[in-house]
């Protein structure tokens, strides 16, 4: 098994000042590395009936749409606002300053349809809860979350069990 984390870039001051950011490219390129991280992603799943992978634009869309397929399951992008064709049902999430909106498909999601969410990376909870949200107004049931990262001290993992959604990491910083 590759070391992961070895994988990962650490990008300090971005987007800004104090900010660590995480960036996952120099996984995605990286052959055995992007192997690995996709088998652990799906791997707690396999077996499980998984009818639909969703993912979170934009890295949710690399890592989700290759689980769907190792899972043998369809995948359903969630889009920032006004990204989408069709008909949407949207959510808004609190960010720093502001609000931002997440958007899917009305009818991307089937009632009772077991769902699993997919990001790149889990910080304060607020994309993964907006897009849980999305999942469940839908008629979904989102049976877990996977996330390559888990920033657990700003309590996204914690904030998203509490919705009763088993939340499954491979790193955590
Ligand atoms: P949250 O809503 O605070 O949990 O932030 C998670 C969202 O922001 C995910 O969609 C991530 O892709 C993105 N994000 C936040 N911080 C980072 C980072 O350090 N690296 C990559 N993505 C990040």
């Amino acid at each position: 098994m590759t070391d992961l984390s070895s994988l990962i870039r650490a990008i300090p001051d971005y987007p800004k000042p104090g900010i660590v950011f995480r960036d996952i490219t120099t996984l995605l390129r990286d052959r055995d590395g992007l192997r690995d991280t996709i088998d652990a992603l799906a791997g707690p799943y396999r077996g499980v009936a998984i009818d639909l992978v969703a993912g979170v634009e934009a890295r949710g869309f690399i890592l989700g749409g290759a689980v769907a397929h190792a899972l043998g399951a369809g995948f359903v992008p969630i889009r920032k606002k006004g990204k989408l064709p069709h008909v949407v049902l949207a959510q808004e999430y609190a960010l720093e300053y502001g609000v931002d909106a997440i958007e899917v498909h009305a009818d991307a999601i089937g009632p009772g349809q077991r769902v699993l969410l997919v990001d790149d990376l889990i910080a304060t909870g607020g994309t993964a809860e907006a897009a849980l949200s999305l999942i469940q107004r839908s008629g979904g049931d989102c049976h877990a979350a996977a996330f390559v990262i888990d920033l657990e001290e700003l309590g996204g993992s914690a904030r998203l069990r509490k919705h009763d959604v088993a939340v499954h990491s491979l790193l955590s910083f």
